[in-house]
């Protein structure tokens, strides 16, 4: 049962003239300068339908840098077949094998594919190369070697037996085929869902959002190249409602593994309890959604510390993870010379272009994303309880370019304290020191999202209090630290309420989500 043990990809620099920066640029470069023609991936072939949509970088939104190809309905029904009958031999392929394959994707990325698939995280998704690298290339690569050990864990956690009885716990696929929906924010997240459910047996129709498909390509193109046969993994573009619609459909759906949006996610689980008495099995359903993460700021912290915590956690990667603090609680007395530290850093951020390595912030995904994110600032402006401290202009003429902006309210439970934004927005409401209690009250009543959060004190009592009150208003929960930035064997990934069901990304609780297991007695 023994497998390399699992280490993390260790994270590249970058520094002006390092290799690396040069391998990325010059993969962007050409890649920026060259159009791709996307086509779907079913029973490992490329297929085409002719019925196309453009794709542009978000930074640089006029500039085509590709088309992909919508499916039919015909083309899911394939895509399923397809899948059942790559099932009868994948599903008893030696697990051995499944290893070997997802371990080589691994590598692949680490070398051959790293600057390409940093490249495309860049140009589609419009992350710095700092961005791309840690949760583009290294998490994709950890998720990878992480799962592999997962895997053989739990293959090797067998029930006791006598001399009499053998017991042995067979972890069989689940019968019939399995769905990934995968979210534009993390190419990681893209290449995770749909190889989780591969690694344990299973075969999968795989549905990358449409912000993604550029990068989720070169994901498909290791998974290829690392040797997943033909039909266990198939990925189709389009019409969300109809792929997902065919997919429910299907008597033989089994599992469901979504990131994405909160709303969809039930809409999908409403699908699933209308469709359930058609299905041949109970389907598992796996959903990583919404956060409305926050930093609670003790009168004991450090207030240098709370700003970068605010900072980092709130406009990295333009406060598009999931896990973004996007609410932050300050005590009073802090108050100050937090937000001194806040606006000087936030100043000292360069927007634009991702190629241009020195900058900070880039563009919002897509222009949905910026008028949504551009009205709230209006309103807040508009708002006699808010005041635009930090950033709060806006300009979409080349790219969707968000300022980071901080907003201060007085009302604690303004929309933009309890909505989820998406975007590089934070409000911050300060509240008298001996109020701490209380407040921590607030964060847990003021959201129905249970992501990440981040107590910062130096007081051990204040750490200890916030960590039992804010209990179940954070999957993952942080001290002294910014609520951002999970790494796969470190921190396993998820939250609760209406941000998920909690089956933690990167760990073995997930990968028990992909089958089913059979105990076998076996007497003498
Ligand atoms: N795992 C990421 C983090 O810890 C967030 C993933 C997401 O946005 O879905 O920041």
């Amino acid at each position: 049962f023994n497998v390399p043990i699992a280490v993390n990809e260790p994270v590249k620099s970058y520094a002006p003239g390092s290799p690396e920066r040069e391998a990325v640029l010059k993969a962007y470069k050409e890649m920026i300068n060259t159009t791709i023609d996307v086509p779907m991936y079913i029973n490992g072939k490329d297929v085409t339908t002719g019925n196309t949509r453009t794709m542009s970088p978000p930074h640089d939104h006029k500039h085509v840098v590709g088309t992909y190809h919508l499916a039919e309905k015909k083309h899911v029904d394939e895509a399923i077949a397809t899948a059942l009958e790559a099932r009868k031999t994948w599903a008893n392929t030696p697990w051995e094998q499944r290893a070997a394959i997802f371990l080589k994707a691994a590598e692949l990325i680490a070398g051959p594919y790293r600057a390409k698939i940093n490249a495309a995280t860049m140009i589609a998704q419009s992350k710095t190369i700092h961005q791309a690298e840690i949760d583009s290339a290294c998490e994709l690569i950890d998720f990878l070697r992480f799962n592999v050990q997962y895997m053989t864990d739990i293959y090797h956690d067998q029930p006791e037996s006598t001399s009499d009885a053998w017991n042995r716990l067979e972890y069989r696929p689940l019968e019939g085929f399995t769905y990934a929906v995968t979210p534009f924010n993390f190419t990681a997240i893209a290449g995770n869902l749909p190889s989780c459910m591969a690694m344990m047996g299973n075969v999968v129709v795989w549905k990358p959002s449409d912000s993604q498909i550029y990068s989720a390509k070169v994901v498909m193109d290791v998974f290829k190249e690392a040797g997943v046969p033909d039909g266990v993994i198939n990925v189709v573009f389009g019409d969300p409602v109809m792929i997902t619609d065919t997919v429910l459909d299907s008597p033989d759906f089994s599992g469901l593994h979504f990131t994405g949006s909160t709303f969809i996610f039930k809409e999908l689980w409403k699908k699933i309890g209308n469709n359930i008495h058609n299905y041949k099995t109970y389907p598992k359903i796996v959903g990583e959604t919404g956060g409305k993460d926050f930093i609670v700021a003790h009168k004991t912290a450090n207030p240098k510390q709370v700003a970068t915590a605010i900072v980092r956690g709130a406009f990295e990667f333009q406060g598009q993870k999931c896990s973004a603090a996007s609410r932050a609680y300050i005590s009073e007395s802090i108050w100050d010379q937090v937000k001194d530290y806040v606006i000087e850093d936030v100043k000292s951020f360069k927007m634009g272009s991702p190629e241009d390595m020195s900058n900070f912030f880039t563009a919002v995904i897509h222009e949905g994303s910026f008028d949504k994110l551009a009205k709230y600032i209006d309103q807040a402006k508009a708002d006699d309880n808010v005041e635009v401290i930090a950033g709060g202009n806006y300009d979409k003429s080349k790219g969707y370019f968000i300022e980071p902006t901080v907003l201060l309210t007085t009302d604690p439970k303004y929309t933009t304290m309890q909505e989820e934004l998406f975007g590089p927005v934070i409000t911050i409401y300060v509240f008298k020191d001996d109020q701490f209690s209380e407040t921590l009250e607030l964060v847990d009543g003021t959201s129905e999202y249970a992501l990440t959060g981040a107590i910062l004190a130096q007081d051990r009592y204040a750490i200890v209090e916030a960590t039992k009150a804010l209990q179940n208003c954070a999957g993952n929960f942080y001290i002294n630290d910014k609520p951002t930035g999970a790494v796969v064997g470190q921190q396993p990934f998820g939250g609760a309420r209406s941000s998920g069901t909690n089956d933690k990304a990167g760990s073995a609780l997930n990968l028990l989500r992909w089958v089913s297991p059979r105990m076998i007695k076996e007497t003498f």
